[in-house]
């Protein structure tokens, strides 16, 4: 007998649940007025008799998906798009030197790191879920905006004079950061500047990877007319 499917996906990736339309499923009973193979002379009162007059309980149907609800796929992007183009103001003078990547082998800098130093940290940053790749994008733009609101409180010609009042990072520096090593939250805090720079970079890097259209969006607003 024919009967209602309610249609809810379930996405394993956050758990979340989305329902979509309900759909009809029918049958092929030639006694069940609703189905397509229901003789269309059999009409009321003798349909009434022999065929059935009723749909099924409805049953529930729940494909999962590997992924994200639309929501928090939603979120996600919204989020990636403010911290990309944050990463994009903070270090529009670390991408104006163009030395890293590309150009990196034809400099005479004597850069600390080999010259696959950070491609080989960003090719980690591929497979990370969604859902971790924002939590490390998330904490890396918090420190950004840290970092940015200390300095403007303590412009760096000062530093000699107020550094005794500079907020201390909760955990010493790190000798060594090895690409291998995701930081932690309180390790990001800790980066000096230029290892905080390249780990942003690697952030910014990745957002544009997996969200191409922000690229666009930032070089439109460049090269657009201004109002
Ligand atoms: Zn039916
Ligand atoms: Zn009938
Ligand atoms: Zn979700």
């Amino acid at each position: 007998m024919c009967r209602w499917r309610h249609v809810k996906n379930v996405f394993l990736r956050c758990g979340h649940g989305e329902s979509l339309s309900v759909v009809e499923i029918k049958c092929e009973s030639t006694n069940c007025k609703f189905g397509p193979n229901h003789p269309s002379l059999c009409v009321p009162p003798s349909c009434m008799r022999t065929c059935n007059q009723y749909r099924l309980y409805p049953e529930l149907y729940t494909p999962t998906i590997d992924g994200y609800c639309s929501a928090c796929g939603m979120r996600y992007r919204t989020d990636s798009e403010i911290h990309f183009k944050e990463f994009d103001r903070y270090l529009a003078a670390y991408l104006a030197k163009g030395t890293h990547f590309s150009a990196q082998h034809t400099t005479t800098d004597s850069l600390p790191a080999p010259p696959d130093h950070r491609s080989k940290f960003r090719q980690e940053l591929i497979p990370l879920t969604m859902h971790q790749f924002h939590e490390l994008s998330t904490d890396v733009y918090d420190d950004v905006i840290r970092r940015k609101n200390e300095e403007g409180m303590h412009p760096p010609s000062l530093d000699l004079l107020s550094s005794h009042c500079v907020s201390v990072p909760t955990l010493p520096i790190l000798e060594d950061f090895h690409p291998n090593h995701i930081p932690e939250r309180q390790n990001i805090a800790a980066l000096t500047v230029s290892l905080f720079e390249d780990l942003a970079s690697d952030i910014h890097f990745d957002l544009g990877r997996r969200y191409p259209e922000f690229k666009e969006d930032v070089r439109a607003s460049l090269s657009g007319p201004t109002i």
